[in-house]
C-alpha cells in the first residue's frame, strides 16, 4: 500500500464542479489500494480577493492580521472536499495547519516551516480517514496563524511527504507538468518528463511559478520526489528528482520570464571605498533582497549605481536608497519598473559552452537591449525592457532548439 500526497491547487479546486472532480480522483486513489494525505490551496483568485479586502482597509495592513485573514480561504476548500467525500460514504476529515502541527518562525506572510508533527494526520490514517489540510498555513511557537508565502500550499504538500515519509507528492495544478517555458506564454513549449531538484529550483525563482520556490528547496534537502500533472486530464506529468547522466545532454532545460522586479539607479555616487556597502547595508536591513547589480565606469570620481529589487518592495527600497543618496551626497535616484528578466537555465551549461553569447545574440537579432546580466554556473539572466518579455522568451526557446517538434 502506497501512501501519496496529493496537492491541488486553486483552479482544481475554483468551482464546486472541479471539487467534485478533485473528490472522483482522490476516491479513485484510494479505491486503487493507497492512502491518501490531501492538501488543498484556496479557490483560484480568493487570496487575491482577501488581499485586497485589506489593503481597502488600511495601505499597510499588520501582517499577523493579514495571515489571520489569508488563512480563510484554505479553510473552505478542506471543509466543502472533506463534506462532498463524506457525503459520498467516503470517511474524509478536514484539518488546518495548526491541527496537523505545522510549526514555523514567526516570519508573517513568508514564514518558513520549522518543523512537521503531523500526529493528527498518522493517527486519521492509521483509522482509515483520509485527511484533507489546509496549505499554505502554519503556527508558529506562539500559536498565532501564519502563511508560507504566495504559492506556498506547495510547499505544504511537500513538507507533509517529508514527514510522513510518503512515497509520492503529487502536485496537481492546471498544466500537465513541467515546461520548458511557460505554456501560457511560449505556445511550442514542450512538457519535460523528468527535471533536477537545481534546476527546477532555478526555473521556480527565476520566474516558473509552477512550483512555489521554497517547495522545491524543501523536496530537494530531504530528497522527497514531486510529480506535477494535471488535474483535468490523466497522463504523464513531470518528475522533479535527483540529477541524472542523461539531463546534462542538453545545454538548456527551459526559459523563464519574470516580471517581478524593478530597477533603482543612484546616479552621481562618490566613487569611493565604503560606498557601495552603505546603499545596500541599508537595503538590507530593510530584508529586501538586492537581485541585480551594476555599477558604470566612473568619470570624475563620479559613478552611477544601479541594481534590481521585488517590484512589491519598491516603493519601501526607493525611500531608504533617497535618504542614503542625500548621506553620501549622491546627485539622484531614478526608477524605472516596466523591466523584466529573461533567463536561461539548463545542468547542460556546465559542459556546454557559447551559451551566453549565443543568448546575447538573439536578444540583439530581436532589436532588444540587455540592461544587466547575471551568471550562474547553471542559469543566464538578463534584464530587458518589460514590453520585449515574451519576444525574447519566444525566440530563445526556439533558437535552443527547445520548441516542440511539428507534427
Ligand atoms: P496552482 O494554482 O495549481 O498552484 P499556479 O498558477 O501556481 O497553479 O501554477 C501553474 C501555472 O504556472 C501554469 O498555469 C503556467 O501558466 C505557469 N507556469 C509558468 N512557467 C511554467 C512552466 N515552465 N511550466 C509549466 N507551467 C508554468
Ligand atoms: N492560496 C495561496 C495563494 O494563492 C497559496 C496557494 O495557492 O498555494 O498564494
Ligand atoms: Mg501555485
Amino acid at each position: 500500500m502506497a501512501l501519496i500526497v496529493q496537492k491541488y491547487g486553486g483552479t482544481s479546486v475554483g468551482t464546486i464542479e472541479r471539487i467534485h472532480r478533485v473528490a472522483d480522483r482522490v476516491a479513485q486513489t484510494q479505491q486503487e489500494g493507497n492512502q491518501v494525505v490531501v492538501v488543498l490551496s484556496a479557490m483560484s483568485g480568493e487570496t487575491d480577493r482577501l488581499l485586497k479586502l485589506a489593503h481597502e482597509v488600511t495601505t499597510v495592513p499588520d501582517e499577523r492580521e493579514l495571515d489571520m485573514l489569508l488563512s480563510t480561504g484554505e479553510r473552505i476548500t478542506i471543509a466543502l472536499l472533506s463534506m462532498e467525500l463524506r457525503g459520498r460514504g467516503i470517511n474524509a476529515r478536514s484539518f488546518t495547519g495548526r491541527q496537523v502541527g505545522i510549526i514555523t518562525d514567526s516570519a508573517h506572510t513568508k514564514a518558513r516551516i520549522a518543523r512537521v508533527t503531523a500526529d493528527r494526520i498518522k493517527e486519521a490514517l492509521k483509522q482509515g480517514i483520509i485527511p484533507v489540510v489546509a496549505g499554505f498555513q502554519g503556527i508558529n511557537e506562539q500559536s498565532d496563524v501564519t502563511t508560507l508565502g504566495r504559492g506556498g500550499s506547495d510547499l505544504s504538500a511537500v513538507a507533509l511527504a517529508a514527514a510522513l515519509k510518503a512515497d509520492r507528492c503529487v502536485i496537481f495544478t492546471d498544466v500537465d507538468g513541467v515546461y520548458t517555458a511557460d505554456p501560457n506564454i511560449v505556445p511550442a513549449a514542450r512538457r519535460i518528463d523528468k527535471i533536477a531538484y537545481e534546476e527546477m529550483l532555478e526555473m521556480a525563482s527565476l520566474g516558473a511559478k509552477v512550483l512555489q520556490t521554497r517547495s522545491v528547496e524543501f523536496a530537494a534537502k530531504f530528497n522527497v520526489p514531486v510529480e506535477v500533472n494535471s488535474s483535468f486530464k490523466e497522463g504523464k506529468g513531470t518528475l522533479v528528482t535527483k540529477e541524472d547522466a542523461g539531463m546534462e545532454a542538453a545545454a538548456i532545460a527551459g526559459v523563464t520570464g519574470d516580471r517581478n522586479q524593478a530597477k533603482i539607479t543612484v546616479i552621481g555616487v562618490p566613487d569611493k571605498p565604503g560606498i557601495a556597502a552603505r546603499i545596500f547595508g541599508s537595503v538590507a536591513e530593510a530584508h529586501i533582497n538586492v537581485d541585480m547589480i551594476i555599477q558604470n565606469m566612473s568619470q570624475a570620481t563620479l559613478t552611477d549605481l544601479s541594481f534590481t529589487v521585488p517590484r512589491a518592495d519598491l516603493k519601501q527600497a526607493v525611500s531608504i536608497i533617497q535618504a542614503v543618496a542625500k548621506d553620501i551626497e549622491a546627485k539622484s535616484v531614478s526608477v524605472t519598473e516596466a523591466i523584466a528578466k529573461v533567463s536561461l537555465i539548463g545542468v547542460g551549461m556546465r559542459s556546454h559552452s557559447g551559451v551566453a553569447a549565443k543568448m546575447f545574440q538573439v536578444l540583439s537579432r530581436e532589436g532588444i537591449n540587455i540592461m544587466m546580466i547575471s551568471t550562474s554556473e547553471i542559469k543566464i539572466s538578463c534584464v530587458i525592457d518589460e514590453k520585449y518579455l515574451e519576444l525574447a522568451m519566444r525566440s530563445l526557446h526556439s533558437a535552443f532548439d527547445l520548441d516542440q517538434a511539428q507534427s
